[in-house]
């Protein structure tokens, strides 16, 4: 597609704005939008932003960060091919953007170009990272300058169903519209929380869909009256609100699944073993990029199916690496394995390409996993959990913060700026919400997220 197409297109659909999307450091998402007139530059050109903007925290405060200060610009250049019309916004479609330097190269502190790097490096052994992101998040109404959730109901419970099944039929035909493919929908265990499946996608085109659907979650709420929460705590007593990854290796031509050997028990080959060996020896520092927020810690907890300790397991849902079981008749398409400890408040960019170069470890030490965990490990006898090396993911966001700050794969693989920006930017949350109650941390992530 090039800009005549894209231009094309926003006449067809009669558009007056185009909005240029990017998520942050934290992992909100932003945009400027270029109106119908001076679109064709702004495609090619791209839009100017402050760089000041990726060390700005989840309050608006903006971080010292060296580079990023009131001085300078980056532009937000668009990837034509993730133009959309926007079915919940009126006459505004969305593009999603790289940040470019002046001088035309990424600009150091892109995540999609750091994501398109992890990529490039695992394409160097013939290999792509399928990824679907499994959004869990909660609809509600406003209550007396508040919100509550939309109903009561039971996990799965159609009655749950029937209350929000206007809003779910606005989302479906919104994700459709805009060619994401839905697989399946149900209301989950906390009162007013949905969850959606969507299709898999090379990891590109999964975190750029990720924003999407984050956009199209809230945007078919707003326009319907409803609020939608994609916060990952939505309220304390509640279940959380998981965005587990599901991810899986195939080969460049996607005829084949190099996660799935059918001569082993579990169907899993060495590839996957080794990449999933990785993303354990990685999990914690992970953790930084992939549920990075204050709130994302009240969520990981024990018993909540989140996956609190670093292991893996068959159908197991309190592992963070999930291996779920194949489908009859589909087993090479279905076998893969599934990151739970991940929130839909990270920046998709930066939790994928974590993920890569977590798994790309593995794959080049050629490292085993541990044994599989077949039990929720909080049974297991602390002595005995030690002595298999398992362990509490981290407890706060700091604690992951510091994880991160000390991977030396990961840090390596985002670069100095990537790394000291985004570190910068959630500590600077942690501080924030820290000092403050359960109250303003609930409203803090429940609007913005
Ligand atoms: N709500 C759980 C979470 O916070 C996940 C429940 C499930 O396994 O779907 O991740
Ligand atoms: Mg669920």
């Amino acid at each position: 597609m090039d800009t005549a197409d894209v231009v094309q297109k926003a006449d067809d659909a009669g558009l007056r704005f185009v909005r240029f999307l990017w998520c942050g450091n934290d992992g909100t998402v932003r945009a400027k939008s270029s109106s119908r007139h001076g679109l064709e530059g702004r495609l090619r050109a791209g839009i100017g932003l402050t760089v000041a903007m990726q060390a700005m925290n989840s309050l608006d405060q903006l971080q010292p960060v060296e580079g990023l200060g009131p001085v300078g610009e980056v532009r937000l250049v668009p990837d034509l091919e993730t133009f959309r019309v926007l079915p919940y916004a009126p006459a505004t479609g969305a593009v999603l953007v790289d940040h470019v330097a002046l001088d035309g190269e990424p600009a150091a502190v892109c995540q999609r170009s750091f994501l398109k790097r992890q990529a490039a490096r695992l394409a160097e052994r013939g290999m792509v990272l399928e990824a679907a992101f499994e959004n869990e998040f909660t609809l509600a109404v406003p209550a007396d300058g508040d919100y509550r959730p939309v109903d009561e109901s039971l996990c799965f419970s159609t009655i749950g169903m029937a209350a929000s099944q206007d809003y779910v039929e606005g989302l479906a035909d919104a994700l459709e519209r805009q060619e994401i493919v839905l697989e399946q929908y149900y209301a989950e265990l906390g009162h007013g929380q949905q969850e959606i499946s969507t299709g898999h996608a090379p990891a590109l085109r999964a975190a750029d869909e990720q924003i999407l659907v984050r956009e199209t979650i809230r945007g078919v709420a707003a326009q319907l009256g409803y609020v939608a929460s994609l916060a990952p705590k939505p309220w304390p007593e509640a279940a959380g609100n998981g965005g587990h990854i599901h991810f899986s290796l195939w080969s460049e031509d996607g005829s084949r699944n190099l996660f799935h050997d059918p001569s082993r028990p579990d169907r899993l080959s060495d590839s996957a073993r080794q990449f999933i060996a990785g993303v354990l020896a990685h999990l914690s520092g992970l953790c930084g990029l992939t549920a990075p927020s204050f709130n994302s810690y009240h969520r990981i907890v024990p018993q909540y199916w989140a996956g609190a300790f670093t292991v893996w397991g068959h159908d197991n849902r309190e592992a963070p690496v999930r291996v779920p079981s194949v489908f009859a008749g589909m087993e090479e398409a279905s076998t893969n394995a599934e990151l739970k400890s991940a929130d839909a408040t990270c920046n998709p960019y930066l939790a994928l390409g974590g993920l890569i170069a977590a798994g790309l470890d593995g794959l080049e030490r050629g490292l085993e996993p541990p044994e599989p965990v077949e039990v929720d490990p909080v049974t297991i006898p602390g002595s005995e959990r030690e002595a298999r090396g398992i362990h509490r993911l981290p407890q706060t966001q700091e604690e992951a913060l510091a994880a991160l700050e000390s991977d030396d794969v990961l840090t390596t693989a985002l670069g100095p700026v990537l790394a000291e920006s985004c570190l910068a930017v959630r500590r600077s949350e942690w501080e924030a919400y820290s000092a403050r109650d359960a109250e303003f941390e609930r409203r803090g992530h429940f609007l913005k997220y």
